[in-house]
C-alpha cells in the first residue's frame, strides 16, 4: 500500500429500510479502517434474495435522508443506474476503473459473507477488493466461509498490507436490528421508534410504508 493510495469502502445491501444496525456499523467501518470514503450501495435488482418491498427510488431517499451530513458516508446511486442483476463484481469492477489506484475494501455482515460461495463471481470479487466481515447478533459463519478466511488470511497476509483478496472479521457495535423486523412491525402496527433515524421513521409513515 503506497501512502497516497485512497481507501475506499463499500456496504452494499437491500436497505429496506436503512437502519442503526447498518449506520452505527458504517461509522465504525469508516473509522476502523481508516476509509477516506464509504459508499452505501443500494441495489436494484438482488441476485440472491426476493425483490426488496419499497422501489429503488424510496431505498434511495430514506438512505439520503439518514446520512444527511454525515462525512465519509456516499449513498452511491450505480446498481439502480444498470437495468440488470445487481452484482457486486460489477460495481467493484466500475469502482476499480475509477479508481485504479485506490483499495477497495467491500464491507459485508456475517450473514450475507455466509453466502459469499454463491455469489457471481466471487473469486474475482477476491481480485478486485479486500472484505471485511462484521459481526452480527444471532448470525454464525459456516465451514466453507471460515476456511476461505484461514485461506486467504495465510495466503495474503494482513488487511493493512494487501491491494485485494484479503479477508478480515471485524467487531461492530451489535445491535439486532434487521429491516425484516422492521417491516414486521410495520404491517403489525407497533413503533418503528429508534430502530432508524426519525426522518427515515417519518419517511416510512408518509409514504405508508409496509403496510
Ligand atoms: P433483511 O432483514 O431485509 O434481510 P438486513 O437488515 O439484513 O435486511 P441488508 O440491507 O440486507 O439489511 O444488509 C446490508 C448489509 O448490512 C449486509 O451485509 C448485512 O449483513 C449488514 N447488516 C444488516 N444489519 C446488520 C446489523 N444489525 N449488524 C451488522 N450488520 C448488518
Amino acid at each position: 500500500m503506497t501512502t497516497s493510495s485512497k481507501r475506499i469502502g463499500i456496504l452494499g445491501g437491500t436497505f429496506d429500510p436503512v437502519h442503526f444496525g447498518h449506520l452505527r456499523p458504517a461509522i465504525e467501518l469508516l473509522e476502523n479502517n481508516k476509509l477516506d470514503r464509504l459508499h452505501l450501495v443500494p441495489n436494484h435488482r438482488p441476485a440472491h434474495r426476493d425483490k426488496p418491498h419499497a422501489s429503488t427510488v424510496q431505498r434511495l431517499e430514506m438512505l439520503t435522508l439518514a446520512t444527511d451530513s454525515v462525512e465519509g458516508l456516499i449513498i452511491d446511486p450505480r446498481e439502480a443506474e444498470r437495468d440488470k442483476p445487481s452484482y457486486t463484481f460489477d460495481t467493484l469492477q466500475e469502482l476499480h476503473l475509477e479508481n485504479p489506484q485506490a483499495i477497495l475494501i467491500f464491507c459485508m455482515g456475517q450473514d450475507a459473507f455466509d453466502q459469499f460461495e454463491s455469489w457471481h463471481r466471487w473469486q474475482e470479487i477476491l481480485e478486485l477488493a479486500n472484505i471485511v466481515v462484521m459481526d452480527r447478533p444471532d448470525a454464525e459463519l459456516g465451514t466453507w466461509a471460515k476456511s476461505l478466511i484461514t485461506r486467504q488470511g495465510e495466503k495474503v497476509g494482513a488487511m493493512a498490507s494487501a491491494k485485494a483478496g484479503a479477508i478480515e472479521c471485524q467487531h461492530v457495535t451489535q445491535l439486532a436490528i434487521s429491516a425484516t423486523n422492521i417491516r414486521k412491525r410495520c404491517s403489525d402496527g407497533t413503533s418503528l421508534r429508534f430502530l432508524m433515524p426519525e426522518v427515515v421513521r417519518q419517511y416510512i409513515i408518509e409514504h405508508r410504508l409496509y403496510q
